[in-house]
């Protein structure tokens, strides 16, 4: 055949028109811009069907099932555990609510949690993902602005989402996001009006939108680099949002509440039954107002949870604990190569006591450790010996040759 008779199948351009042609049988041929535009017709048509299961009441795990699962891999933060628990639980039967015929309709209950950076609130949002049937995304708040700064638009959050969920839009529908440093967010002046408060509460108004309930045409890339990608439609209905922050200075705005002072030496233990070491328990929906969240946002966070500082007691039982716990890793890391690992006891105190030493909480645990395992990591695969034992003095001899600046911005 000439060359110059070649047209594609579908469009019937000839070859001097287009790229290059995809061959099939019986001398059916597909040129290359008819490929792309199938290949979005195929996407789409994915896009628009859910393959999601029904959720059966029989497979839901209850509240004190998810709790158990969550005391696994999360020390501590047992209230914090148990609002979850019954809020993820509480989730999925409003999900199911849908085939039901009465009158009742139950509302969804975004939970914010507030607690101390490093205490384990990511922790508990992706524990509590493992154990989920539904989508479950996580992202930042700090990313976040109005929409026509540089920054993220806040349909971005739904992104994370319709890819967790392969772009299932009725799976994203039901999922959950956690966002993270909510306090980011809050207004940063009393009076909004003297400057543009582009990342405060101008962000905190697109996020009510999404709290509420809205249908939101979400970038299925994200971000403002392709400006004429396809909008994916997302109806933020049924999706549960959990909210996590440090608000960082909020003890003060808590204690003036209760009337009381956050520092005081001779304060008389039980004076007046507040616990000044931790405020946070004290925690009300006006404390986060006075912080800066809108008064709306707070309204649609019914649920407000706190995270209990971790002391020394609770920084222990992290690192040995929880079921992949940092040692438990280090350990199973050297029995892939045949080498049983030991570590003193006086040896996991001293990492705690660096931890708290160097101001770094949970977090710390790992760099601290990694620091000192990091030479036998390098040279016992090529020792030919079964049995390490880490004892005090080694640790502390890496410990204080480590650059002290390295490990604090770990
Ligand atoms: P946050 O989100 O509160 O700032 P993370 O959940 O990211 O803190 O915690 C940082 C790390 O510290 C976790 O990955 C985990 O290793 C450890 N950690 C913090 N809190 C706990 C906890 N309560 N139980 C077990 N590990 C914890």
């Amino acid at each position: 055949m000439a060359k110059n008779f070649k047209k594609c199948s579908f469009c019937g351009r000839p070859e001097s028109q287009i790229g290059f042609f995809i061959v099939g049988m019986d001398s059916a041929q597909i040129c290359n811009e008819c490929a792309v535009q199938a290949s979005e017709i195929v996407k789409e048509n994915s896009i628009s069907k859910s393959n999601l299961p029904s959720l059966k009441k029989e497979q839901l795990p209850k509240p004190i099932e998810i709790k158990e699962y969550l005391d696994e891999y999360v020390i501590g933060q047992d209230e914090a555990k148990r609002y979850l628990s019954v809020a993820v639980y509480n989730h999925y039967k409003r999900l199911m609510q849908e085939k039901l015929s009465d009158d009742v309709e139950i509302e969804k209950s975004n939970i914010i949690m507030v607690g101390y950076t490093g205490t384990g609130k990511t922790l508990l949002a992706r524990t509590i993902a493992k154990k989920l049937h539904v989508p479950f995304a996580i992202v930042d708040a700090t990313v976040l602005t109005e929409a026509g700064y540089v920054g993220e638009d806040i349909e971005s959050i739904l992104t994370r989402l319709l890819q967790v969920a392969d772009y299932d839009v009725k799976a994203a529908e039901r999922g959950i996001v956690f966002i993270d440093e909510i306090d980011k967010i809050a207004r940063k002046s009393d009076n909004p009006s003297i400057t543009r408060d582009v990342s405060g509460e101008g962000v905190q108004q697109g996020l009510l939108k999404l709290l509420e309930g809205a249908i939101v045409n979400v970038p299925p890339q994200g971000g403002r680099k392709h400006p004429d990608q396809k909008m994916i439609a997302v109806n933020t209905q049924n999706i549960l949002f959990v909210c996590g922050g440090a608000f960082d200075g909020i003890e003060k705005k808590i204690a003036s509440r209760l009337n009381t002072r956050v520092v005081g030496y001779n304060a008389a233990k039980g004076s007046d039954h507040i616990d000044k070491q931790n405020l946070l328990q004290y925690i009300a929906p006006q404390d986060l107002k006075s912080f800066g969240l809108i008064p709306e946002i707070i309204g649609r966070l019914p649920i407000l949870t706190y995270l209990e500082p971790l002391d020394k007691a609770a920084l222990r039982r992290i690192l040995t604990e929880p079921k992949n716990s940092i040692i438990k890793q280090y350990t199973k890391l050297f029995k892939m190569d045949g080498i049983d690992l030991l570590f003193d006891e006086d040896v996991l105190e001293y990492i705690v006591d660096k931890a708290i030493e160097f101001k770094l909480g949970a977090r710390g645990l790992r760099s601290i450790t990694e620091t000192i395992m990091m030479d036998e990591m390098f040279e016992m695969p090529s020792k030919n010996l079964k049995k390490l034992n880490i004892s005090l003095p080694y640790a502390q001899s890496k410990i204080e040759k480590a650059n002290i600046n390295r490990l604090k911005t770990a």
